[in-house]
């Protein structure tokens, strides 16, 4: 169906963090797939890992014991600081996981319509559940009525919180992403995620968060919330965390992670071995690169060069991001900025309207980080020739 406006390219292979089309081409990827694609293309460990597990067991069902998805939980729990995982196939998928729990959370205390707190401009997915929270009207329109019970602040005002638990006494949770990447890679002020973790334990929420493109090391952590030093009840991820093959992941700790029994929630396909080895490989690989480390470098030299460059440019707004996850604002209409971006060989995105959204995969080079700032730079001053 006609879901996507699509790019007239089409890429036929990968190799790190370079991509080819069809005519033999070769581009620098600065979007990963969308935070997907981490480790780079046609990573080795990653393809050994599935070639290897799909001549094993791709799929049996969650009916029987699997050890792989075992392990993979542990894992994903003991980098957390999490207990229990449940398992899902995209964001979207654990997002919903993570809304039911709170739900069903504030049913067993006795709260007859829990509701949540979100966030204006967050992006949660493309269900019903996910899309009601999510704070931007587009993807809204016309899939009325609604999921309700979904209450919305402005991200990164801790006092429009406190408003809205004082005139709220059926909220049960606060779900937002750490950095609003759809949004434009949008940061909150200092020690706003301490303020909301401490609002929460106040009224006893559940703090559930969105970690779908900010984990899996992207930000220079394995989860972002590992920076602030605080940890969430609920925690959800994906993107990254499969290197392009489809896993969902919803953790969750303490009271959060007893909520849900036998039967209260379920996937077919969700945890199956394939997902699971594919994932543990790639956490194998991110601790043994110390990727997480690296995102934090060359987003500062990224950053850095580019400021350099762009620093004095009226149309420059700002550039802002934490780890390899950038956002480079811009004052002015960016359409035709991506196709600019391509024919300088590189696969850039925009997010937010006007705002260059960098998600390059972790494995760079100090080379390639610098290639990747130079080739942003002369995208922005194509694309500033061009515009009126
Ligand atoms: C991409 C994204 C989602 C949705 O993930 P899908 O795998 O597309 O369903 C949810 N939340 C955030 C923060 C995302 O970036």
């Amino acid at each position: 169906m006609n879901t996507y406006s699509r790019m007239d390219i089409e890429f036929s292979h990968g190799d790190g963090p370079w991509l080819y089309d069809s005519a033999g081409r070769q581009y620098l990827d600065a979007l990963s797939g969308i935070a997907v694609c981490g480790l780079g293309h046609a990573n080795k460990a990653v393809t050994a890992a599935i070639s290897e597990q799909a001549g094993k067991l791709l799929h049996i069902s969650n009916l029987f014991q699997i050890g792989v998805q075992e392990e993979l939980a542990a894992r994903l729990c003991r980098i957390g600081s999490m207990d229990k995982v449940f398992f899902a196939n995209s964001g979207a998928e654990a997002n919903e996981a993570a809304i039911k729990l709170a739900r069903l959370y504030g049913h067993n205390k006795g709260i007859q319509k829990p509701g949540i707190v979100v966030m204006e401009s967050a992006f949660h997915g493309r269900t019903m559940a996910t899309l009601s929270a999510s704070g931007n009207r587009k993807i809204q329109a016309g899939f009325e009525p609604l999921v309700s019970g979904f209450v919305r602040a402005p991200f990164g005002d801790i006092d429009a919180i406190r408003t809205i638990a004082a005139n709220n006494n059926q909220l049960v949770a606060l779900m937002m992403e750490p950095i609003q990447g759809e949004a434009g890679v949008l940061m909150p002020p200092e020690g706003y995620l301490t303020a909301v973790r401490q609002l929460c334990d106040e009224r006893d929420w559940l703090l559930i968060l969105d970690e779908v493109q900010t984990g899996n090391g992207r930000t220079g952590s394995f989860f972002n919330y590992q920076r602030a030093g605080i940890l969430p009840d609920v925690v959800t991820t994906a993107k990254g965390l499969g290197n392009g093959v489809p896993i969902g992941a919803c953790l969750a700790r303490g009271a959060a992670a007893g909520v849900f029994q036998v039967g209260s929630h379920g996937s077919t396909f969700g945890g199956n071995p394939l997902a699971c080895r594919t994932a543990l490989t790639v956490i194998d690989e991110i601790e043994a690169g110390n990727y997480t480390q690296r995102a934090t470098e060359l987003g500062k030299r990224i950053t850095g060069r580019m400021q350099q460059t762009l620093g004095s440019l009226d149309e420059l707004v700002e550039i802002r991001g934490t780890g390899l996850m950038i956002g480079v604002e811009l004052s002015c209409d960016c359409s035709g900025l991506v196709e600019t971006g391509l024919t300088s060989g590189i696969v850039l995105n925009v997010a937010g309207g006007r705002t260059i959204r960098l998600l390059p995969p972790l494995i760079l080079s100090n080379e390639e980080a610098d290639l990747l700032a130079d080739r942003v730079c002369e995208t922005i001053a194509r694309h500033l020739d061009h515009s009126p």
